[in-house]
């Protein structure tokens, strides 16, 4: 079962991708992970990735592509895989294609966990933290007792300049708009998947497994 796992930041993506893990065997690819992987094993692409970073350059997708064969030429995706975080353009999307088709292989879902940009908003500009003990905590998810105050040291709580609603706002839409091409790509190719965000983690999960037990049964 191969499939790539997308979603909006404060989406549940994390959450979904370790319980897709842990109740499929399949294994978590990351961007990140697989380059800092490539890197440190010194494979041929990891070598090549390397020499642009060092020069300050971007990697580019012939490189990037590289590295994901690598990857998925490995033991522990014989049975499948999750990509996440990648593809991140239409032209990586493209280029996924034809790299996969070169191993025999394909994407079977694109698992998208959907959420109301308002309600990403709420989530992710909810955080605050305590300037005494570093205590986390959220207005809507995780509120302390008492507003404005640390509920384990009466700390005065703040929130981060990251967090405010125009960096989130910002982000968010840069995000959908890279991503709506690529959502549409998949959607023409009858392999989009889109998972309900809204409901509790435990009922966003039940619709994911629907999906990926659907192709496998
Ligand atoms: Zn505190």
């Amino acid at each position: 079962m191969n499939i790539i796992l997308m979603g909006l930041p404060g989406a549940g993506k994390g959450t979904q991708g370790e319980r897709i893990v842990e109740g499929f065997g399949i294994p978590h690819i990351s961007t990140g992970d697989m380059f800092r992987a490539a890197i440190k094993d010194e494979t041929e692409m990891g070598k090549l990735a390397k020499s642009y970073m060092d020069q300050g350059h971007l990697v580019p997708d012939e490189v990037v592509i590289g590295i994901v064969k690598e990857r998925l030429g490995k033991a522990d995706c014989e049975k499948g895989f999750m990509l996440d975080g990648f593809p991140r353009t239409l032209a990586q999307a493209e280029a996924l294609d034809v790299m996969l088709e070169s191993l025999a292989r394909e994407i079977d879902h694109v698992i998208n966990i959907d959420v109301d940009r308002s309600i990403l908003l709420e989530r992710l500009t909810g955080r605050r933290i305590c300037r005494s003990c570093g205590a986390t905590y959220h207005v809507v998810f995780n509120p302390t007792s008492q507003e404005g105050i640390c509920d384990k040291c009466g700390g005065e709580l703040y929130q981060r300049d990251d967090d405010n609603e125009a960096t989130v706002a910002t982000r968010l839409d840069v995000n959908i708009e890279q991503s709506a091409p690529i959502l549409k790509y998949y959607e023409a190719k009858g392999l989009l998947r889109d998972i309900n965000g809204q409901q509790d983690i435990d009922k966003v999960f039940e619709d994911v497994a629907q999906v990926l037990r659907g192709k496998t049964q």
